[in-house]
C-alpha cells in the first residue's frame, strides 16, 4: 500500500453560532481524515450539521476550535487571500440550487471560476466547451439555465466545478431538487470524477444516493456517529487520465497556488476592485462566485482576493426576470463613470439580445452584443479579420457590426464574409 499524504484531515474540530452563553454548538469535535480519490458521503438528517462542516471544508467556513490541514497544509495559517486562492484552484462547488446566473449561456456560466483565475479568453472558451460536451451538453453550450432542465443545469453546475481543476469535489444535496432519472445521471458523473482521482464529498439524506458513495459517514447532532472508514482500495495516485482531464494533479495545485499568489500579491487592481465592488453592490457578484449561503458575509473581502481584473456587473439580482433587450437600473452613464475610477483599463456596457440574421438563403439564430469601440480591450477579444469599429463610428452611429466566429461560420460557410460584401 502506498504511504499517501491524506488530502483532508481533520481534528477535533467544533463549530458554534452565537456569542458566550448563548453560543450554541453545531459541530461537535469532529475527526476525519480522507484520502485523494475517495468518494465519500456524508449522512445525516435536516439540522444536523452537514452544511456547517462542508463550509468548513471548503474553506467557505472556519471552526471555532480544533485543526484542518488540507494537503497536509493546517488551513489556520492561511490568510483571507490564501483561502480565497485555494477554493480557486482546489476546490468545485455544486449545491442543490445550481446558483446559475440566469442571464448568461451555460457555457458563460462554465467560464467564470477561469474569469476569476484570469485565464485569457480563448483558453476559457475552449475548456468550457470541452467540458460541457463531456458531460453530454455540446449541442447546449448557447443555452440559457432558463431554456435547461433541472438534470441539465445541474451537469453545468458540475462542468462550472471542474473548470479550474476541481480536486474536491464539494456536493450539497446535489439531487435534493431532481426527479429520479436526473438524480442517478448526476451521482454516475460524481461516480465518474471520483474514478478519474477527484476527491468526491457528497452530502445528502438519501439512502439511496449514498449508497453509491463506497465510504458513508454518518452526522447526527454536530457529531459523527458512524463512519464506514478510510477507503483504502481508492487511495492510488490519480491515472494519467486523471491528469490530462483535470489538468493539474496535487503536486501541480501547490505551484499554481504559488505563482496565483505571486500575481496576486502585485495586484494594483485589489484596490480598485473593492470599490468597485463597494459602488456598485455586489448581489450579482455574489452568485457568479457559487458560493453558498452561509457564505455571504466578507463578500466584498472575497471579491478583492479574487486576483482578477474582469469584473461583470449585471442589472438587477439573480432572481430578476427581464426581457430581452431590458435594463433597468443600468445606464450609459454608469458604465462612464465607472471609467472615471482611477485604475480601470476599460469599462464598457454590454447589451445582449436574441435575433435571426439571414444572408442569402441562410437563416442564423445569433446572439447579438451592442457594446462600445472598447470591447476587444476590456474583453481581450483580438479582432481576426478587418478591424473593429472605432470611436467615430460610434459617436456617427455608422451602421457597421462585427461578426464573431460562430456567426460567420454559420452564415459563410467556407468562406471569408469579406469576399460576399
Ligand atoms: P444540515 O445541512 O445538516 O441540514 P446545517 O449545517 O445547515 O444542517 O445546520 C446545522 C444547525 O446549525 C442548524 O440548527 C442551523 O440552524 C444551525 N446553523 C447553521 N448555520 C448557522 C448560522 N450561520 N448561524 C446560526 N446557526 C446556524
Ligand atoms: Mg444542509
Amino acid at each position: 500500500m502506498t504511504a499517501q499524504r491524506p488530502v483532508i484531515e481533520l481534528r477535533g474540530i467544533g463549530r458554534s453560532f452565537g456569542e458566550g452563553d448563548l453560543a450554541v454548538p453545531v459541530l461537535k469535535d469532529v475527526g476525519l481524515t480522507i484520502y485523494p480519490g475517495e468518494f465519500v458521503a456524508i449522512m445525516g438528517p435536516s439540522g444536523s450539521g452537514k452544511s456547517t462542516l462542508m463550509n468548513i471544508l471548503g474553506c467557505l467556513d472556519q471552526a471555532s476550535a480544533g485543526q484542518y490541514w488540507f494537503d497536509g497544509q493546517d488551513v489556520s495559517s492561511l490568510d483571507r487571500d490564501e483561502l480565497a486562492l485555494l477554493r480557486r484552484e482546489a476546490f468545485g462547488f455544486v449545491f442543490q440550487s445550481y446558483n446559475l446566473l440566469p442571464g448568461m449561456t451555460a457555457r458563460e456560466n462554465v467560464e467564470i471560476p477561469a474569469i476569476y483565475a484570469g485565464k485569457p479568453l480563448a483558453q476559457r472558451r475552449q475548456r468550457a466547451e470541452q467540458l460541457l460536451t463531456e458531460l453530454g451538453l455540446g449541442e447546449r453550450l448557447l443555452h440559457r439555465p432558463s431554456q435547461l432542465s433541472g438534470g441539465q443545469q445541474q451537469r453545468v453546475s458540475i462542468a462550472r466545478a471542474l473548470m479550474n481543476g476541481g480536486q474536491v469535489i464539494f456536493a450539497d444535496e446535489p439531487t435534493g431538487a431532481l426527479d429520479s432519472k436526473s438524480s442517478r445521471e448526476v451521482i454516475r458523473l460524481l461516480t465518474q470524477l471520483s474514478e478519474q482521482g477527484h476527491t468526491v464529498i457528497l452530502i445528502t439524506h438519501d439512502q439511496d444516493v449514498a449508497n453509491v458513495a463506497r465510504r458513508q459517514i454518518h452526522i447526527a447532532d454536530g457529531e459523527i456517529v458512524k463512519d464506514t472508514g478510510e477507503d483504502l482500495a481508492r487511495n492510488t495516485t490519480p491515472t494519467p487520465q486523471a491528469r490530462s482531464r483535470n489538468g493539474t494533479t496535487f503536486s501541480d495545485w501547490q505551484e499554481a497556488f504559488k505563482s496565483a499568489l505571486r500575481s496576486l500579491r502585485s495586484n494594483l487592481f485589489r484596490t480598485a476592485l473593492t470599490l468597485l465592488g463597494i459602488v456598485i453592490g455586489v448581489a450579482s457578484v455574489i452568485t457568479m462566485l457559487a458560493i453558498g449561503e452561509g457564505a455571504k458575509k466578507d463578500v466584498v473581502d472575497r471579491i478583492s482576493t479574487m486576483g482578477s481584473d474582469l469584473l461583470l456587473v449585471r442589472p438587477g439580482g439573480p432572481d430578476q426576470r427581464g426581457g430581452r433587450w431590458s435594463v433597468t437600473t443600468l445606464v450609459p452613464e454608469d458604465f462612464k463613470a465607472i471609467n472615471e475610477i482611477p485604475g480601470v483599463l476599460a469599462a464598457i456596457p454590454e447589451l445582449t439580445g436574441g435575433q435571426t440574421l439571414r444572408y442569402s438563403n441562410r437563416d442564423h439564430q445569433a446572439e447579438i452584443n451592442a457594446t462600445s469601440f472598447e470591447f476587444p480591450v476590456a474583453r481581450q477579444w483580438p479582432v481576426v479579420e478587418g478591424t473593429f469599429f472605432g470611436e467615430h463610428d460610434e459617436a456617427n452611429y455608422a451602421a457597421v457590426a462585427v461578426l464573431g466566429r460562430t456567426t460567420a461560420d454559420a452564415l459563410f460557410p467556407g468562406e471569408s464574409p469579406w469576399a460576399s460584401t
